[in-house]
């Protein structure tokens, strides 16, 4: 009988063990690791961050959901990964045996590599819970005592949508307080263009961004490298196309959000043949390691090329339906190895988002993630907005339900009406 692992429980982690349980013979076992007892639903942190939700309405406690599922679960961290044993040693000094391990940690946010960025400095960050609630906390005492806003993603991220939804909120939260007139409003981005979201745009997001920004008196800086941030100031250098230096800012602000650049975990960060030089876990086609190939990995902490080479290094995202895509590919391959058969389930590398702006909101699909596309489709509206705030319920509901069925893939592409373009 064999023991799998799934090393994190997040949007990967938990339908990838829900989705393992399933699948496998009933002698098999599947524990979860992870270095936090809940469950959170990350897209909803720029939410929490204007108090628009509370942090208990998008976390969950993990241990009791898998405990129905007959899943184990172990709330302590990875301190380092032994592939070469076949096993993961644990912050608190223990060590778990795996047959089969799947790597979904999400990415470590690497703050530290501009002075003075994220919550430990002088930004803010909504990445994590934690970081919203605090970012929170801060926003109420803004509001009293309003400034200069600076808002964006700093170089090397691969995360922009949420860079973009943050500004929206935060422009819509100030508009209902009647205070947005006194708030300047600068967005950095290490993006060529507005709009290009780390995939070389979708559709017209180009056009329609920047008429969104300039409808709501957004200023804007690109190919923008973060060099230093200090209290209330940050230091900016903007390139031309040629990646050669153009302009010098300092940008004065009162509140910051910088979305950071990621990284590979410390857990597996520098293991030959695991992971790439910035610690993101090397897979082939099946989501398999091609070095230790009882490891498989989904989610943030894969490693994917960038979409195209930019002046200022950005990468691509990887969004929730893309995820869903992987864990199941994961899955079934498993499943066939332990059969004594060859993986042959590819994800689809298609990206699909809801990204909110507080009273309306865009939604882009790009099918496949990489130009030249089948489909390329961005557009906006209020309806997103609504989209947006049913997913977020119907993804709790099943999580607290505990199940396997693709959310993402069923919700998102269901309220964009595309469902015939499942790739099957
Ligand atoms: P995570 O959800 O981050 O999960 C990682 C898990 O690993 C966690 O359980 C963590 O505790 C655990 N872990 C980390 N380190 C260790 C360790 N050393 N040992 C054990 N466990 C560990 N995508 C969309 O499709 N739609 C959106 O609207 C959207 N909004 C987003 C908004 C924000 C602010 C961000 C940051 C991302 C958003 N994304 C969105 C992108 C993506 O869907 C999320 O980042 C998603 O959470 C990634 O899932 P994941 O499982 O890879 O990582």
């Amino acid at each position: 009988m064999a023991h799998i692992v799934i090393l994190g429980a997040g949007i990967g982690g938990m339908p990838a063990a829900y989705e393992m349980r399933e699948i496998l013979r009933p002698g098999d076992k599947v524990t979860v690791i992870s270095n936090n007892p809940m469950h959170h639903f990350t897209p909803s942190n720029p939410w929490v961050a204007v108090d628009w939700r509370k942090r208990e309405a998008i976390e969950v406690e993990i241990g009791p959901l898998l405990a129905k599922k007959g899943i184990d679960f172990i709330a302590v961290g990875a301190k380092r990964v032994h592939p070469e044993r076949n096993q993961i040693e644990l912050d608190d000094g223990r060590s778990v045996d795996y047959d089969f391990l799947v790597i979904a940690t999400g990415p470590k946010l690497a703050f530290e590599e501009v002075e003075g960025l994220g919550p430990e400095g002088h930004t803010h960050s909504i990445c994590h819970v934690d970081h919203a609630v605090e970012a929170e906390k801060a926003w109420q005492e803004f509001v009293k005592n309003p400034g200069h806003i600076v808002v964006g993603a700093v170089q090397m991220a691969s995360c922009y949508g949420p860079a973009y939804e943050f500004a929206m909120i935060m422009d819509t939260d100030l508009r209902r307080r009647k205070l947005r007139d006194k708030v300047p409003m600068t967005f950095v981005t290490a993006e060529p263009y507005i709009g290009h979201l780390g995939l070389g745009g979708v559709g017209d997001s180009k056009g329609l961004m920047e008429s969104v920004m300039r409808d709501r008196h957004i200023k804007w800086i690109c190919n923008a490298k973060t060099t230093k941030v200090e209290a209330g100031k940050m230091y900016v250098t903007e390139h031309n196309d040629d990646g050669t230096p153009k302009k010098e800012h300092v940008l004065e602000f009162k509140y910051s959000m910088m979305l950071p650049a990621f990284k590979g975990i410390d857990a597996v960060f520098g293991i030959e043949g695991l992971t790439n030089p910035r610690g993101f876990i090397l897979i082939d086609a099946f989501q398999r390691n091609p070095k230790f190939q009882n490891i498989y990995s989904v989610g943030v902490c894969v490693a994917i090329p960038p979409v195209e080479t930019t002046p200022v290094p950005t990468g691509a995202p990887k969004t929730g339906y893309m995820i869903e895509s992987m864990v199941s590919a994961t899955v079934h391959n498993i499943k066939e190895v332990m059969d004594g058969k060859e993986p042959t389930h590819k994800a689809t590398w298609n990206a699909v988002c809801l990204a909110d702006f507080g009273d309306n909101g865009a939604a882009f699909v790009a099918l496949p993630q990489i130009p030249p596309r089948n489909v390329s489709w961005f557009s906006q509206g209020k309806w997103v907005h609504l989209a947006k705030v049913a997913f977020e319920k119907f993804y709790m509901r099943k999580i607290r339900k505990g199940t396997s069925e693709h959310v993402f893939e069923k919700m998102v592409l269901n309220s964009l009406g595309i469902m015939k373009l499942k790739d099957k």
